[in-house]
């Protein structure tokens, strides 16, 4: 109940943002969303999927290639959900409309477009909104991982950097840290990466993948990493979520969002090790929750900084517009404007030619 009170409180505070998103990206103002970073197939897609029900490409190999802004939107006015998918954050055309399940493929084909050759990793971003009749107004960015493979392309690493930083920089951001529940947390670059942006661990959410995985293997320590009571060094001020995300098998048999969190609840109640995590510590819905209250923050936090942002956005346009030539609408209007100018012209010269003479005059 005080749950979907707040989840209805945030939806209106965001429907707003949304309004103002568009209007915010065209004159750069930031604006608070979710951003998924960590290495290279260490599950991010799949946890944006795992959030949103919208499928997003997803492979063993480097498949994320460019940012990607997924903006989730609810009208209840529309009779079915569909989605846009587009290069331009503002504008976008009827052609880039398309139903919820084309997502994915229009997705890789502007991938296979946009990033390639020297670009192998793009900077260019990707825009998808989803509207839907209901369910939570999120932004959540996906990115390509952070790798050292420089097969296809030499800075990688630098470049791949780069754009986590880009993303996680702004205050608005909340920050995932996507780390596999059998890799070494203590060596996780993107934890240092979210510490260099946000040292006191504010927006910061640490969520670990593969669960099923680990279970399955018996990993020891993996409770003692999430609860950080052994790794003192890789420390998050929120802590660390434990997720199961659809491996690339449930992908092959089509396995449906509410028959994976069946399966996140058998993976952590029939684990010996993992039944001993706080239920706090783990779950889909519960991660949502979380997101969800941290975005809340960051919103109560921001806001008085964009309405500024905005105000004085405004003022400076207002100026421009007052600076501008007046608009020439009949061809009357348009012979009188271009005469002015003529005249103004004429009045330069003249000046000149005179100024001209007069030095002249003066030798
Ligand atoms: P990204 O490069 O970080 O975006 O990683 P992807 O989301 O593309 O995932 C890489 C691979 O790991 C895919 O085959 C996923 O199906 C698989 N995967 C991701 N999360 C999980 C998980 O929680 N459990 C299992 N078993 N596989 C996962
Ligand atoms: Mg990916």
């Amino acid at each position: 109940e005080p749950m979907a009170e707040a989840m209805a409180e945030l939806s209106k505070k965001l429907g707003l943002f949304e309004r103002v998103r568009h209007l915010c990206q065209a004159v750069d103002i930031p604006l608070p969303g979710v951003v998924v970073v960590g290495e290279q197939s260490a599950g991010k897609s799949s946890l944006l999927e795992n959030i949103s029900g919208i499928q997003f490409p997803r492979a063993q190999n480097t498949c994320t290639r460019m940012p990607c802004v997924l903006t989730m939107l609810t009208d209840p006015m529309i009779p079915e959900p569909f989605a846009m998918v587009s290069m331009d954050s503002g504008a976008f055309e009827s052609k880039s409309r398309c139903k919820v399940a084309e997502v994915e493929g229009r997705i890789k084909t502007l991938t296979e477009d946009h990033a390639q050759g020297e670009e192998f990793i793009s900077r260019k971003a990707l825009y998808v909104r989803v509207v839907r009749q209901s369910g939570p107004q999120l932004a959540l960015i996906d990115l390509p991982g952070v790798t050292h493979n420089a097969e296809k392309m030499k800075d990688i690493h630098e470049v791949t950097v780069r754009l986590v930083e880009d993303y996680i920089k702004p205050q608005e951001m909340v920050i995932l840290c996507v780390i596999p529940a059998m890799s070494d947390f203590g060596n996780a670059e993107v934890i240092k990466l979210a510490r260099k942006f946000d040292p006191a661990g504010l927006r910061t959410l640490g969520v670990v993948t593969k669960c099923d995985d680990a279970a399955q293997a018996e990993a020891s320590d993996i409770v003692e990493k999430v609860l950080m009571t052994r790794d003192s060094d890789v420390r998050l001020a929120l802590g660390f979520h434990c997720v199961v995300n659809r491996s690339q098998k449930n992908i092959d048999e089509g396995m449906s969002r509410t028959d994976l969190w069946q399966k996140e609840v058998k993976v952590f109640s029939d684990s010996e090790r993992l039944r001993t995590l706080p239920p706090e510590n783990w779950g889909t819905s519960r991660l949502m929750e979380k997101i969800a209250s941290v975005q809340e923050a960051r919103v109560d936090e921001c806001l008085p900084k964009i309405k500024e942002s905005v105000r004085a956005k405004m003022l400076q346009l207002r100026q421009e517009l007052r600076n501008l030539p007046p608009q020439a609408e009949t061809e009357a209007d348009q012979f009188r404007l271009f005469n002015g100018i003529l005249v103004k012209i004429n009045a330069d010269l003249e000046q000149r030619v005179r100024a001209e003479y007069i030095s002249t005059e003066a030798c």
